[in-house]
Parts: structure tokens; C-alpha cells; sequence
């Protein structure tokens, strides 16, 4: 039925751990859902939670190498430790733990689940906020990610000769999807996200646009350190919109990363909530299908409070900005002191913006001589 919205999960998205000193937690999962329940934004009749289950082989080949995945089991069943570099498997970036092939593969699951309610059965919407692995690369683990959700959904759809935009809104660069289908025109990738200058993993520069006949379907806008919720809207209206315009995909499937709130400890683009409503309600205009996909987020309560907000947005419900008493409990006992679910406006500093608004602005010079014609913009 048209108008209904999806949201994906598990008891187990919260069951593993990367160890207490890695920065990616995963209690912002239950975290979220304890928030949005308290909240009462899963109560609609128009909601469906949907259990998560774990990818199959078959769907995780369709991206990864069966040697990489051969180890990743091995190593997940064993109580020690082990490592092996190749793989990018063992080191403090991306560790092993027992059950950690179980705990991937079952983020992964949901995604496939969330494409499945919006092409087979019709949802408007779905959300998983367990997916978003957005830098597993086809025989190596990369930045906390393992198996690449979006990669192996996405090529599920191609099968069906279904067009795909991917919009990857997280801090750091949607390096693994873009690689995947770089030489693709059936899928379009566009990433926004702080500048690979000097900061992981590299790249995401706006000359990165494609090869063969994918040349012009990948579009990156990398954004300035200490940008702000202005540029974030800027570089929806000048590319992002037009481009999703142009294309007319089938399907959206958008990664929410929200380790571009201004309070994340790994990155400095520094938006707000307001960045998150906005994305989303200009997402849901598009009135395409549209796939939601968690992601970074490293300040574990505000990625709950993007989250909580991104979902209101998705289900077409309204939520105030004070808590209710239940809520402010639940974030009391984690040590929130701002009691509004809403971040106060933040502005760059002069200096900031100038030099975020000049990025940005040859970004776009760029894409007006060598991009948006192949599209008729
Ligand atoms: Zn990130």
C-alpha cells in the first residue's frame, strides 16, 4: 500500500562489539530505537518493522571475493584474535571478533530487506540504519566496514535492469560503492563529504567522474573542513537535485551517515540537524522509492537524534523539539544535557564559509563544463 514506511531490525545489530576503544559503537542501534520508540515514531499503523535476516552467499559474491569471505568466516568463529593485512582484516581500524561474519552479514541482510520493501511491495520508504558500509571493497575490510550493503543490494537491482542512484551524505567519501560501479551509467553515485585532501580515505575529488561508459554517472562534491548547513543546501540545489532530475533512476538509496554533525569526534564539516531534515524532505519530494542507510556516526546520541529525525521525515510524521519525560530519562542516563532533539543553528565563521563557498563554487564551475551537459542540464 502506498504511503507506508519500513524500518529494519534486529535485537542483534546491538549484540557485538569492536572493542571498547574503537570509535564505532554499536549501541547507537539500540540507542535509535529505544529513542524513536520513546518518541512513539514506530507506533503508526503505516509502519512496518521489519526483522532483518542475514545476506546469503550468493548475494555477497555478487561483490565480494570468495577468498575474502572464506577468511572473514574462519575468523569470526574463533574465540582468538587473528589478523591478516591482505584482507585489511585485524587491525585497529577494522578488528575481529567472534561472530563479527554473523553481525556483517546480517547489516547487510537488512539492506537487501529494505530494497525489497520498496520494489516488491511497494513501501514509500525504508530505513536501515545497520547498513551503509560504504568502504568495504570487493577483497578488503576499509574503514569499520566489512561487506558492502549497498554494493551487493544494488547489484540485485541491475540484474533486473532497474537504474539506481546512490547518494552518499556521509563525512567521508562512498569510496567502495563508487568503485564498484565506476564504469556504470545503469548506477549513479554522487558522494558529499569533507574533502579527501587530507582526510580518509583519500579521494572523492570532483574530477573522479567515471570511466568508459560510466564517465558522468560518478559525482563527487567534496566540501570544505568547517562547512555549514548553507553549503550542505547549496550543493543539494546546484548538483544533487538537478542530477537526480536528470537521471530519473528508479530507485534512490541515499547513506546517512551522520558523522557530519558538528559534535562527531572524527570529522569537522560540522552541520546540523537541520542538514538531516532537509536532506530527507528533499529525498522524499522526489516521491522516488527511496532506500535509507545508516552509516558513520561517532557521536553515538546524536546519531540517534539525526536518526530519529531522518525517520520522522521518511514516515511522514511530525515530532516537537522538547522530549517527553521518558525520553529525557533515557538520555539523561547516557549524560545528553542539551534537552532538545533539534540542534541550535550553527553558522561557519567568516573565514570558514568563504573558503567552503569557494570549494564549492569550482566544484560546480567544473561539473557546468564537463558534467552537466552529458545530461542535459
Ligand atoms: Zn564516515
Amino acid at each position: 500500500m502506498p504511503g507506508e514506511s519500513a524500518f529494519i531490525y534486529s535485537n542483534r545489530f546491538g549484540e557485538f562489539s569492536f572493542g571498547g576503544n574503537h570509535p564505532f559503537k554499536v549501541e547507537r542501534f539500540v540507542l535509535t530505537y529505544r529513542l524513536l520508540e520513546s518518541l512513539h515514531l514506530l507506533k503508526s499503523p503505516e509502519i512496518r518493522i521489519v526483522e532483518a535476516s542475514p545476506a546469503s552467499d550468493t548475494d555477497l559474491l555478487s561483490f565480494h571475493r570468495q577468498d575474502y569471505l572464506h577468511i572473514l568466516k574462519e575468523f569470526s568463529r574463533e574465540e582468538s584474535r587473528r589478523a591478516d593485512f591482505r584482507f585489511g582484516l585485524g587491525d585497529l581500524e577494522n578488528p575481529v571478533f567472534k561472530g563479527l561474519f554473523d553481525w556483517t552479514s546480517l547489516c547487510c541482510g537488512g539492506t537487501i530487506e529494505a530494497v525489497r520493501q520498496v520494489m516488491d511491495l511497494k513501501c514509500r520508504a525504508a530505513f536501515n540504519m545497520a547498513g551503509g558500509w560504504h568502504h568495504a571493497h570487493a577483497a578488503r575490510a576499509s574503514g569499520f566496514s566489512y561487506l558492502n550493503d549497498a554494493v551487493i543490494a544494488i547489484n540485485n537491482l541491475l540484474k533486473h535492469g532497474i537504474k539506481v542512484a546512490y547518494v552518499d551524505l556521509d563525512a567521508h567519501h562512498g569510496d567502495g560503492v563508487q568503485e564498484a560501479f565506476y564504469s556504470s551509467a545503469q548506477v549513479l553515485t554522487m558522494s558529499l563529504h569533507e574533502t579527501g585532501k587530507d582526510f580518509f580515505p583519500y579521494s572523492g575529488f570532483a574530477r573522479e567522474m567515471g570511466i568508459g561508459e560510466g564517465y558522468g554517472y560518478a559525482v563527487n562534491i567534496p566540501l570544505a573542513s568547517h562547512s555549514d548547513d548553507l553549503i550542505f543546501e547549496q550543493a543539494f540545489q546546484r548538483i544533487i537535485l538537478p542530477m537526480l532530475s536528470a537521471f530519473a533512476p528508479d530507485i534512490l538509496i541515499t547513506q546517512m551517515g551522520m558523522d557530519i554533525l558538528r559534535t562527531d569526534p572524527l570529522t569537522r564539516l560540522e552541520m546540523t540537524t537541520g542538514a538531516v531534515e532537509f536532506a530527507a524532505r528533499a529525498f522524499l519530494n522526489t516521491g522516488l522509492p527511496w532506500v535509507a542507510l545508516g552509516g558513520g556516526g561517532y557521536d553515538k546520541l546524536n546519531t540517534a537524534r539525526g536518526w530519529a529525525l531522518l525517520w520522522a521525515v521518511m514516515s511522514g510524521q511530525r515530532v516537537g523539539d522538547a522530549f517527553p519525560e521518558t525520553t529525557r530519562t533515557l538520555l539523561e542516563a547516557h549524560g545528553y544535557e542539551q534537552m532538545l532533539l533539534r540542534d541550535r543553528p550553527h553558522l561557519a565563521q567568516p573565514d570558514d564559509f568563504c573558503r567552503a563557498q569557494d570549494q564549492l563554487d569550482r566544484t560546480v564551475s567544473l561539473f557546468e563544463r564537463r558534467l552537466f551537459p552529458l545530461h542535459g542540464i
